[in-house]
C-alpha cells in the first residue's frame, strides 16, 4: 500500500510560562517523538486517555499548529521544505473535523456561507459554482440543499456535525483528521454519523485519522489501531487482530474496559494503578513504568528507552513493555 503520510520523529512541546517576564519554567511534552505511517485509503484509529496528546498530534498533522521538531512527509514531499505559499496551497489536502460542532461553526453565518468560505479562500471565483458545490456537498452529507440560508442553531447536534463534515470535505481533502467526531453526540445519532463518515470515505477516496478515547468506537471503524500514552505511540496493529493479539499492558487495560453485552460472560477488568502522570514531568525512560502491572527492575529504574519494534508483520509494540502485559 502507498504511504500517504510519513510522520518522522515528530515532537510538540508547549512551553509552560510563569511570572511577570513569562519565563519558560517547563515543557508540556504533548507529542514526544512519534513516528508513524498513514497509508492511502485507510482509517487509522488513534486511542488513548484524555490528555495523552491525540488532538495535538492531529492538529500538528493538519498544520493548525507548528511542530517543535520532526518531519511530516506527504505524498513523498517533506512539508518542512515548503515555502509559506506552497504550504497554503497544500493546506486544502488536510482537513479536520472537531468534536464539538457547536463551537466549530460561526453562529452568525448561514451554514452555506460557513461551508463556502473555504472555496473563497482557495480561489473558486465563480459565486454560482461555489454555491452549487456547497449544495451538492450538503446533499452528500444528508442535509437538504435548501438549508443553505439557515443558521447553525436551527439544527440538531447530529445535523450540525454533518455540516461540520461538509465543511471539512468541500475542498476535496486527501487526509481528514476526525478528532472525537461523535463524542459530543447522543448515542442514538453516533452510529449514523459514523456510517456517514464511512460512506464518504469510500465515495471521496479519503484517508482518515480517527481519534477517540473510546476503543470500541475505534475498533469498529478503523483498519489499524494506534494506542497512545503520554505523548508516545505504544502499540500499533490491525484492528481485526487487536483484541486477540495486543501485547502492551495499556492496550490490554483499555480492551478490558469495553463492556460485553452478555450477562453470563464474565470478563476480568484490568485496573491500572495510579493516575496518568503529568506530561510536564513525565517519568524518565519508559513513561508507562509508574502504572505497569509487571515492571522489571530496569524498567522501574527508568533504564529502558522507549521505541516501537515489529513483533510480527504489521504489529508494533513498545520495546520496554512488550512482555509486561
Ligand atoms: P488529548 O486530545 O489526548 O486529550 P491534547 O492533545 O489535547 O490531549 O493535550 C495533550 C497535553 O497538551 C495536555 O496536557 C494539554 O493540557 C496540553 N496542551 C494542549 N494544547 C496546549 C496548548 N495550546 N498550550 C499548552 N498546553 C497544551
Ligand atoms: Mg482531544
Amino acid at each position: 500500500m502507498n504511504k500517504l503520510v510519513e510522520i518522522k520523529n515528530l515532537v510538540k512541546h508547549f512551553p509552560v510560562k510563569k511570572g511577570l517576564f513569562k519565563k519558560t519554567v517547563g515543557l508540556v511534552k504533548a507529542v514526544d517523538d512519534i513516528s508513524l505511517d498513514i497509508y492511502e485509503g485507510e482509517t487509522l484509529g488513534l486511542v488513548g486517555e484524555s490528555g495523552c496528546g491525540k488532538s495535538t498530534l492531529g492538529r500538528v498533522l493538519v498544520r493548525l499548529i507548528d511542530s517543535t521538531s520532526g518531519d511530516i512527509i506527504f505524498n513523498n514531499k517533506n512539508l518542512n521544505s515548503f515555502s509559506n505559499k506552497q504550504l497554503r496551497q497544500q493546506r486544502k489536502f488536510f482537513q479536520i473535523i472537531f468534536q464539538d460542532p457547536n463551537s466549530s461553526l460561526d453562529p452568525r453565518a448561514t451554514i452555506g456561507k460557513s461551508i463556502e468560505e473555504a472555496l473563497v479562500i482557495h480561489g473558486v471565483k465563480n459565486r454560482i459554482e461555489r454555491q452549487n458545490r456547497v449544495r451538492d456537498m450538503l446533499d452528500l452529507v444528508g442535509i437538504s440543499p435548501n438549508a443553505y440560508d439557515r443558521f447553525p442553531h436551527e439544527f440538531s447536534g447530529g445535523q450540525r456535525q454533518r455540516i461540520g463534515i461538509a465543511r471539512a470535505l468541500i475542498l476535496k481533502p486527501k487526509l481528514v483528521v476526525c478528532d472525537e467526531p461523535v463524542s459530543a453526540l447522543d448515542v442514538s445519532v453516533q452510529a449514523q454519523v459514523l456510517n456517514l463518515l464511512n460512506d464518504l470515505k469510500e465515495e471521496l477516496s479519503l484517508t482518515l485519522l480517527f481519534i477517540s478515547h473510546n476503543l470500541s468506537v475505534v475498533e469498529n471503524v478503523s483498519d489499524r489501531i494506534a494506542i497512545m500514552y503520554l505523548g508516545h505511540i505504544v502499540e500499533l496493529l490491525e484492528s481485526s487482530k487487536f483484541a486477540a493479539n495486543c501485547k502492551h499492558p495499556y492496550s490490554k487495560a483499555l480492551l478490558s474496559a469495553i463492556p460485553i453485552p452478555d450477562p453470563n460472560l464474565k470478563k476480568k477488568r484490568i485496573i491500572l494503578k495510579g493516575d496518568v502522570p503529568s506530561p510536564i514531568n513525565p517519568p524518565s525512560g519508559c513513561v508507562f513504568r509508574t502504572r505497569c502491572p509487571n515492571p522489571t527492575h530496569d524498567c522501574k529504574e527508568g533504564n529502558i528507552e522507549m521505541g516501537l519494534i515489529e513483533v510480527s508483520p504489521g504489529h508494533w509494540v513498545d520495546q520496554c513493555c512488550m512482555n509486561c502485559g
